[in-house]
């Protein structure tokens, strides 16, 4: 076994979250290991739509990252939702808050932050390691114990333990960290496409088929991702013909590209099993980022994000506390709050909706007035690309507004959309609000 010097912080998992935090860390001149079990630099993680919400942009400009996605031939993106009383657009960028996120893919996100991180000074990259177990001294971890085929095993140390290592975390089950799991109601299959362009330049269009979703990504170099998440009672149906149902699919979806015409470019993946996974974002001595501390539905395209804004909150609250046990603890709670306050929130109605169920009242009463009013539609994109919390998304002005809205509504003889036309494409069954 050979030890390496003792690090400030150790960072399991050099996916998004950890290289973002590794190289935050760095450059507040922190000394960092950051552990990766796979390979090779180029390695990417495939099940993803990778769609990131304008929510992270500010933390992926600070990282100096937003410059090389759009370099790469990244998307801009815009969230579109359609539900049966319409589309959800706005038509100018918003005022208050960032106006784009981004969509690109994985292959070329994992390998840059990497390669970001790693050559950030003070970060020493062990790749090829696998964290398999924890040293506890006086309580706290302190050091972790790495395989790895090519270069045996190793100790390394450190003040700060990091699990940036995904929704399995093995650093969380190592460490007793407890995992709250409810079990999510959809299966979800996607796939990468050549010549499958988005109707009105859209870059990300979402279709909220109440309980079924689809959903389209414009991507770099010219690949759009489709797929579809349904209830588990579809499975067996859909299982026998995955692609055709894929096809015929976004055959009914109102403004859709269809996938008749499309090349198809990558295998068509599946996530059958998709359970919503939390965890306290830290104890004394050791912080949970990313999916290690919150793995949410991806229906809603939320992971990266919460990957990089999770890791921006991790190093800003206990940077200046790295090297002092009580400071860092005092710290790590600190950020755990703020975790939770941004997040909580968020987590309880994504795991509500993961259920597979139809809209509650709430949703299509605030779905409804956004497809027809812009206030409402401003709101509810601000929500749904996490911009705000669901209690400004939910505030009494919004409930309020909203209410109005569908009574107007209710009154008016033309519809700002043809949202029969729309409904019978789609072939979906509504109530009226
Ligand atoms: C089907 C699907 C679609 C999705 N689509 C989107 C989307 O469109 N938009 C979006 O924002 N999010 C999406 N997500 C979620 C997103 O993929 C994750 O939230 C995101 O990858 C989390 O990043 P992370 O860095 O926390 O963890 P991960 O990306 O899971 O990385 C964990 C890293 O830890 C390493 N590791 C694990 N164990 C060890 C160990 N013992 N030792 C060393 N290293 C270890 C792994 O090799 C890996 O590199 C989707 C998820 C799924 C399943």
């Amino acid at each position: 076994v050979t030890e390496t010097p003792r690090f400030d912080v150790i960072i399991v998992g050099a996916s998004l979250a950890g290289c973002a935090a590794a190289a935050l860390f760095a450059k507040r001149g922190a000394t960092v290991a950051l552990i990766e079990r796979e390979a090779k630099v180029t390695s990417f993680k495939k099940l993803c739509t990778h769609s990131i919400h304008s929510s992270a942009t500010p933390a992926l400009e600070r990282l100096g990252i937003a410059a090389l996605i759009e370099a790469a031939g990244g998307v801009r993106n815009r969230l579109e939702i359609w539900t049966r009383w319409g589309w959800i657009r706005e038509p100018a960028a918003p005022a208050d808050r960032p106006d784009h996120g981004y969509n690109i893919r994985r292959e070329k996100l994992d390998p840059m932050l990497r390669e970001l991180a790693a050559n950030t000074p003070g970060v020493e990259f062990l790749l090829g390691h696998s964290v398999q177990e924890l040293l506890l001294k006086e309580g706290r971890p302190a050091a972790v114990k790495t395989e790895s085929a090519h270069a045996g095993r190793h100790t390394v140390a450190g003040g700060l333990l990091v699990a940036a290592d995904g929704r399995n975390s093995r650093v969380a089950q190592l460490a007793g960290i407890k995992t709250k799991t409810t079990p999510h109601g959809r299966f979800a299959y996607f796939a990468h496409y050549r010549d499958l362009p988005l109707a009105n330049d859209s870059t990300v269009q979402t279709w909220f088929l109440d309980p079924d979703w689809a959903g389209a990504f414009a991507n770099d170099d010219g690949i759009t991702v489709a797929g579809a998440m349904l209830p588990h009672a579809k499975l067996d149906a859909w299982k026998d013909d995955i692609e055709g149902n894929l096809v015929r699919l976004f055959d009914t979806l109102p403004q859709a590209p269809s996938l008749r015409n499309a090349r198809r470019v990558s295998p068509v993946m599946g996530a059958l099993e998709l359970p919503n996974i939390v965890r306290p974002a830290a104890r004394p001595g050791i912080a949970l980022i990313g999916d290690a501390a919150l793995a949410a539905d991806p229906l809603w395209g939320v992971g990266c994000g919460f990957a990089f804004q999770s890791a921006e909150w991790l190093v800003d609250s206990v940077a200046d506390a790295l090297g002092d046990p009580r400071a860092l603890d005092r710290a790590l709670v600190r950020y755990r709050r703020r975790h939770s306050k941004m997040l909580d929130g968020h987590e309880f109605l994504m795991a509500d909706y993961a259920r597979a169920r139809p809209f509650n009242t709430i949703e299509r009463l605030m779905y409804s007035a956004a497809a027809r009013d812009a206030f409402c539609a401003a709101n509810l994109l601000a929500f749904g690309t996490r911009n705000i919390r669901p209690s400004r998304f939910l505030s009494p002005r919004a409930l309020l507004r909203s209410i109005a809205v569908d009574l107007a509504h209710g009154l008016r003889s033309t519809p700002d959309h043809d949202v029969g036309a729309a409904r019978k494409v789609a072939g979906v069954q509504g109530d009226r609000i």
